[in-house]
């Protein structure tokens, strides 16, 4: 969520504090540029594969095979600002930070306007795609629901003076438990109520984005560069954001 007015008594912050957060799976080798990706629905629109292995657009049909494992996650000594937390539930505001089913996340702007497609497509391409996630990317997708099969589901609306620019919330099915449950779909909106230029609008998704693969908003005073911060000029993902997420997928 970004709330700057009361960044700090939003329910998704609950459990930044939790020192298990760091208990982060180092004992499996990470699969890089993962799994089978199955078939989309026959009515999305475009379908564009951002890994640096496939940078061309494909239609319809992705499949990827498993290139390779390396042996061992590093694990970040980092500040606990990554792990889920929250209650998954689609009403309001209710919000918070889960896992992503694996390495390969797709991505599904639904009918966003223009300025909030250029800044997602800005983050995934600097600053997801570098990580170990294998990011799929599908445009104009007419609707999201249970069925539709991608990790992740991006909307912009105006959600009226709610006091969020933009927020996360985990709409389908959840597995395992705090702090590594992972969401089997998580939306994320944009409040088109309020103005923000094009690099807010980039910070916005750079930060919503990543609290649908486990990242949290950095309380303990480090990582103060990253978009994970309430801070307007920070764009993009730290080093630190980037290990952690290596160290998970
Ligand atoms: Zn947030």
């Amino acid at each position: 969520m970004w709330s700057p007015a009361a960044a700090r008594t939003w329910p998704e912050l609950i459990g930044s504090t939790d020192p298990s957060a760091e208990m982060i799976d180092t004992t499996r080798g990470r699969v890089i540029r993962s799994a089978s990706m199955g078939v989309f629905p026959a009515s999305v629109g475009t379908t564009e594969v951002l890994g640096s292995h496939l940078g061309h657009w494909i239609r319809s049909l992705v499949v990827v095979v498993v290139l390779g494992l390396i042996a061992q996650g590093v694990r970040p000594a980092l500040g606990a600002n990554f792990g889920s937390a929250g209650t998954p539930g689609t009403g309001g505001t209710t919000n918070g930070v889960w896992l992503t089913p694996n390495a390969t996340w797709t991505v599904a702007e639904v009918g966003l306007v223009a300025r909030f497609e250029a800044g997602l497509d800005a983050t995934l391409t600097v600053d997801y795609v570098p990580t170990d996630l294998f990011v799929v990317e599908n445009w104009n997708v007419p609707s999201c629901t249970g069925s539709s099969g991608y990790d992740l589901c991006v909307f912009d609306n105006n959600y009226g003076d709610n006091g969020v620019y933009g927020w996360n919330v985990c709409a389908g099915f959840v597995n395992g438990t705090h702090p590594t449950q992972v969401c089997t779909m998580d939306w994320v909106r944009f409040n088109l109520f309020f103005p923000t230029n094009n690099n807010q609008k980039r910070t916005l998704a750079c930060h919503e984005v990543g609290h649908s693969v486990g990242l949290r908003h950095p309380d303990d005073g480090t990582n103060t560069t990253s978009c994970m911060n309430y801070d307007w000029s920070n764009l993009s993902l730290t080093g630190h954001d980037k290990s952690h997420i290596n160290a998970t997928y």
